[in-house]
């Protein structure tokens, strides 16, 4: 239970609570009988989701229409932050990464018979999805100007060429969003477009799967893929024609705040953890908990990991209004990656020995959140927006010019 209580609704304390409770009676319960280093099972997948629909919070952020809870993104919220308490809550829930920024694109990019055949099975769990942006050198990866991979128009199908990698789930996936250039003599934000590729595609390689650092309760893949001359119908376009960009940070706003929401449940649990075990744990005459010095260290994470919660709520609050608010969730993205990789290193700390043993799900977690300062986009590419953003002349006024020393 967080220390400090928010201003939810009232519908998404219910929803909270009732997360809390399917994670606290089943997520968590499955994850302890797991031996140490295995992954959970497809059928212990299914159970968990069986069970996430009996707790009523299954895939709360889709609309109901096509199997999800059509709840509100900013309601959603909490339920994302109490399945990131377990890394298995958020597959239980269907609220996890890349399928859930993936369904998220098709929702609000999607037409009509995209939506209809892609969105049940993915909700369902019966599909996977991935997102293949990212390529190797010399092609796009912090820079997405880079970007190589090519569509051309060949009568009413586009045939796609092009190398990527870091593809999230592309061993499993069911269907690839594939971003591609689609106007060569347009600036690349306003010339590439998204294309729906069924993972069935003549021409479309799974090269390998990225050896990764990656916690091992989840058996996740990062595939490098090979576009090598894909047809699709040209209703495989997903949205406009070179809206690609625009659609992509339409999807990445809530993806990278959903994230943020995770990452603060992972924390959350972790100085649990910490906290359990410094009480029961003795050190020269007194319980760990009593030493000021890793009291501290408690009492900074949890300083952070309010100020995290905080900002992440704010700009949700910003984004479900509809307001611009690319700068603040920068800010989320940088600030919730440090506190999460801080706060688990310090529980790591705080449990000694058993902090490094697999008996604690706190390695999965160190392994699992390591990516989130690199993946949608490094700490230094979201600095850099804020920073020109802090040097623009908007925010270097006259009058603070006219304070500066005379020499
Ligand atoms: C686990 C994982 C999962 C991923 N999943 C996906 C996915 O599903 N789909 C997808 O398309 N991509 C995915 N990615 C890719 C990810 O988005 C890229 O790794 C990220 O955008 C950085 O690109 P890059 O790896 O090419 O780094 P590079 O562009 O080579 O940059 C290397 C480093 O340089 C630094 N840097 C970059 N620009 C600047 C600057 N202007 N100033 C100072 N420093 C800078 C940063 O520290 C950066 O980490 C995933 C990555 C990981 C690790």
């Amino acid at each position: 239970m967080s220390l400090v209580d928010y201003p939810e609704s009232d519908r998404a304390r219910e929803l909270a609570k009732r997360t809390r409770d399917l994670m606290d009676e089943v997520v968590l319960p499955l994850e302890r009988d797991l031996d140490p280093g295995e992954a959970v099972s497809e059928s212990g997948l299914r159970t968990l989701r069986e069970a996430a629909r009996d707790y009523g919070v299954y895939c709360p952020q889709m609309p109901d229409e096509y199997g999800g809870m059509g709840e509100s993104f900013r309601d959603s919220l909490a339920v994302f932050e109490e399945a990131g308490r377990s890394l298995l809550g958020p597959p239980a829930l269907r609220v996890d990464a890349p399928d859930e920024g993936n369904m998220h694109t098709i929702e609000i990019a999607g037409t009509e018979e995209q939506k209809q055949r892609w969105l049940p099975p993915l909700i369902e769990g019966e599909a996977r999805s991935a997102f293949s942006m990212t390529e190797p050198a010399p092609g796009g990866g912090s820079d997405p100007k880079m970007i190589k991979t090519t569509a051309e128009k060949d009568g009413d199908e586009w045939v796609i060429n092009g190398h990527k990698w870091w593809t999230s789930n592309g061993h499993e996936a069911d269907v690839f969003l594939v971003m591609a250039r689609t106007d060569l003599d347009a600036h690349p934000y306003e010339g590439c477009s998204i294309f729906l590729v069924p993972a069935e595609t003549d021409g479309l390689e799974l090269v390998r799967d990225v050896p990764a650092m990656e916690s091992s309760i989840l058996d996740l893949s990062h595939a490098e893929v090979r576009y090598d001359n894909v047809r699709v119908p040209e209703e495989n376009l997903l949205g406009a024609e070179n809206e690609g960009f625009t659609i992509a940070q339409q999807r990445l706003g809530p993806a990278r705040l959903t994230h943020c929401m995770r990452f603060c449940g992972m924390s959350d649990r972790a100085l649990a953890i910490a906290r359990a075990y410094m009480q029961n744990r003795e050190a020269f005459g007194s319980a760990l908990a009593d030493k000021q010095a890793l009291r501290h260290k408690i009492a900074e994470q949890e300083l952070a990991l309010h100020g995290t919660r905080t900002m992440t709520r704010d700009a949700a609050r910003r984004v479900s209004n509809g307001h611009e608010a690319r700068i603040p969730v920068a800010m989320c993205k940088i600030r919730a990656a440090r506190m999460v990789q801080e706060t688990v290193d310090i529980a790591i700390q705080c449990c000694g020995g058993a902090g490094l043993s697999r008996d604690l799900p706190l390695v999965d977690f160190y392994e699992g959140l390591r990516f989130f300062r690199i993946g949608d986009g490094a700490d230094e590419v979201h600095l850099r927006s804020i920073a020109r953003e802090a040097f623009s002349d908007e925010h270097v006024a006259e009058e603070d010019l006219k304070n500066l020393p005379e020499f």
